[in-house]
């Protein structure tokens, strides 16, 4: 299966195997210049890949500091938010990669993502902050094309909120609500996340913000899980599930 595929005009997605699920990495090219979301687990050669379909200049932004949005940021500059940069250190660890049996990648200096739009030439992208995941998560609006690009803020089946970064369901169900807006506001369905094959869409998203709904109106016990990274309960609302441990 080739790794790298169009997904839309001037837009590839490129797929890594990985420990936990295939991760997601959107190339994204303008007039000017490209951005590649996220770089993955490092274990590809982004630089052959990226080239194989455009050869310009290219810079990484990263949704986040996980293991597998980061490992790659040795090919191209990178930039990631600021309040990420503590997870970043401790997921680019070489002794915290090994204890999880994942490959080490070299860890490189990143930038810290001081600016809130990026105009690619003729495509103007926008960065929108949307803490759950992980206290710095980002969301990148491609409003022209009327996509959006998620990171872990939102993925098929199983949503991430239950790891020692994540933030409080109230914070998390706000990100969502942003959104929501954003989607009304721009006519978007189509959402990229980091994990899941193909466009999720307005449905899910809805679905995970009723998932939140519930866990902040009811006092039933849910069923406790733990998967290491990612640990608390887990709260389904149809094909969409949080794992989460703070409830305030
Ligand atoms: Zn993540």
């Amino acid at each position: 299966m080739a790794k790298i595929k169009s997904l839309f005009a001037q837009t590839w997605v490129i797929s890594e195997p990985g420990k936990y699920s295939s991760v997601k990495m959107y190339l994204l090219v303008g007039k000017n210049k490209g951005v590649l979301i996220d770089s993955g687990y490092g274990k590809l050669d982004l630089a052959a890949l990226v080239k194989s379909v455009y050869d310009s200049d290219v810079i990484i932004l990263n949704t986040h500091g996980h293991m597998d949005h980061i490992g790659g940021n040795r090919f191209f500059p990178s930039f990631l938010p600021s309040a990420e940069m503590d997870l970043y250190k401790r997921h680019s660890d070489p002794d915290f990669l090994k204890a999880q049996k994942l490959s080490v990648f070299p860890r490189v200096q990143v930038n810290p993502m001081d600016f809130d739009r990026i105009d690619l030439g003729g495509r103007l992208l926008e960065i929108i902050p949307t803490p759950g995941h992980t206290q710095g998560s980002i969301c990148i609006l491609d409003a022209q094309n009327k996509a959006l690009f998620v990171g872990d803020t939102f993925n098929f089946i199983s949503t991430w909120l239950g790891t020692e970064d994540s933030t409080d369901i109230t914070t998390y169900k706000a990100s969502l609500e942003r959104l929501l807006e954003i989607a009304k506001e721009y006519g978007i369905n189509d959402f990229y996340s980091g994990h899941a094959f193909g466009a999720l869409h307005l449905r899910t998203l809805k679905d995970y913000h009723h998932c939140c709904e519930i866990i902040l109106g009811s006092d039933k016990k849910h069923r406790f899980v733990d998967m290491g990274l990612n640990k608390g309960f887990n709260t389904r609302y149809r094909f969409s599930m949080i794992t989460w441990q703070r409830k305030e």
